[in-house]
């Protein structure tokens, strides 16, 4: 056992906190918060200086956190472009990964992941957009997506949907996972204003008016859509668990920095019991959210993805990410609603939502634990 991060990848991440701290700017952070629109300078830099490649995961997870520690916002938005590449790396046809793996890889390509519909969130498997096989290679798409990241930005969206009438018995057979383009006749995109946080995301609601779908763009085998899904959710919710943690490292960062100036000044908070409390839950609770998430990240690393660790990571950090930033403002008081602060506490409670909200974190936690129970109880009967 081995709690150590290798000095490379600690020099990693102080060229990453580097950046963030250079190029996530007063000025920028508020900009794009307030006008919502999308930091696609700070994106180009990004991939300019290498600070996402994934071939090397465990840079990714750290830049993930450092820059959300800085700003989520525009932290969030450049990393996201890469949304959903994980399925066209594990199914994706060597016509699908030269014509746009490869793009989105390298920063060229802007990808989206499109599973959310007005009436399907958590239940992924009552989304009605629905594919109808034309019989002759391709495929019509009727139906819309909401709630997408990318939606008005993206070039292309590995899209779920529908491609066998619905089973009542087994909702989640008969999804598949294609590949819809931005310019696809019939496909159009509206920005969706108004977010609480993360609002230098882009967030779009899709709709698919009669989109001819060519076979050459369905990913991996028809029918398996829901099966990709929640591969990916393995995947994608210990990026989110990093989220939150360099949410909750911020917040800190904004604690310690408070009290730290006050002392000089001759106000000695650091002295004050409740400070001390709220200091020492917050940082234990920071340090468990990040040792869960590493470990849950260890197990991915190394193709032994356990989903129970995952649940457990992105469950706890995101609910520490809301409990530091809250803390962080119940002590900062009229500085944290002045401050950065404000949008790191708006920004936090997202990763409590998406890619599974907490509920369904804890119910796959509980599920999980229980069917290994039962058969771990019926070997020994
Ligand atoms: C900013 C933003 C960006 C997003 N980006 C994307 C994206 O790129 N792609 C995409 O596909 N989606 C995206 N989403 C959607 C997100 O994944 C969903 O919001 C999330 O899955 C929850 O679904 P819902 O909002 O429909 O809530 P619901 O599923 O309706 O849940 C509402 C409440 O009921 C609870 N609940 C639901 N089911 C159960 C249950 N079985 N047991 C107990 N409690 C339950 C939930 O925990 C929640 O508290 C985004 C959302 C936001 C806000």
């Amino acid at each position: 056992m081995d709690f150590s991060i290798s000095p490379e990848l600690e020099e990693f991440r102080n060229k990453v906190r580097s950046f963030a701290l250079r190029e996530f700017t007063e000025e920028l952070k508020h900009k794009h918060d307030e006008e919502e629109s999308y930091p696609e300078e700070i994106r180009k830099k990004v991939f300019k200086d290498g600070l996402v490649d994934v071939s090397k995961p465990w840079e990714m997870l750290i830049t993930m956190e450092e820059f959300c520690r800085v700003d989520p916002g525009l932290g969030l938005s450049s990393i996201v472009s890469l949304f959903g590449n994980e399925i066209l790396m594990f199914h994706g046809s060597d016509y699908q990964r030269e014509k746009y793996l490869e793009k989105v890889w390298k920063g060229d390509l802007i990808s989206g992941f499109a599973v959310t519909e007005p009436n399907a969130g958590s239940d992924v498997a009552g989304i009605s957009s629905y594919m109808k096989n034309n019989g002759d290679g391709t495929w019509l798409l009727n139906g819309g997506k909401m709630f997408i990241t990318n939606g008005t930005i993206a070039d292309i969206f590995l899209t779920l949907v529908r491609s066998s009438p619905v089973d009542v018995a087994k909702k989640h057979h008969g999804l598949s996972m294609v590949i819809v383009e931005k310019n696809m006749k019939g496909f159009s995109a509206n920005k969706i204003k108004g977010k609480m946080g993360v609002r230098a995301t882009n967030t779009g609601e899709l709709s698919f008016d009669n989109v001819v779908i060519p076979e050459s763009n369905i990913v991996g085998e028809i029918g398996k859509g829901f099966y990709y899904v929640m591969e990916f959710f393995n995947i994608s919710r210990i990026y989110v668990a990093a989220q939150a943690v360099g949410i909750a490292q911020g917040a800190l960062d904004y604690i310690l920095n408070y009290v730290a100036v006050n002392k000089k000044t001759g106000n000695d908070m650091a002295d004050k019991e409740l400070t001390s409390f709220l200091i020492a839950e917050v940082t234990t609770r920071v340090e468990a959210a990040r040792l869960l998430t590493y470990r849950a990240a260890s197990l991915l690393f190394k193709f032994t993805p356990d989903p129970v660790a995952t649940s457990i990571a992105k469950y706890y950090a995101a609910e520490t990410a809301t409990y530091a930033t809250e803390k962080a403002m119940e002590l900062l008081g009229i500085d944290g609603v002045t401050t950065d602060l404000e949008r790191l506490y708006r920004d936090a409670k997202i990763t409590e939502i998406w890619e599974g909200t907490s509920e369904i974190e804890k119910l796959t936690i509980a599920r999980m634990l229980i069917k290994n129970k039962i058969k771990e109880v019926e070997q020994h009967a």
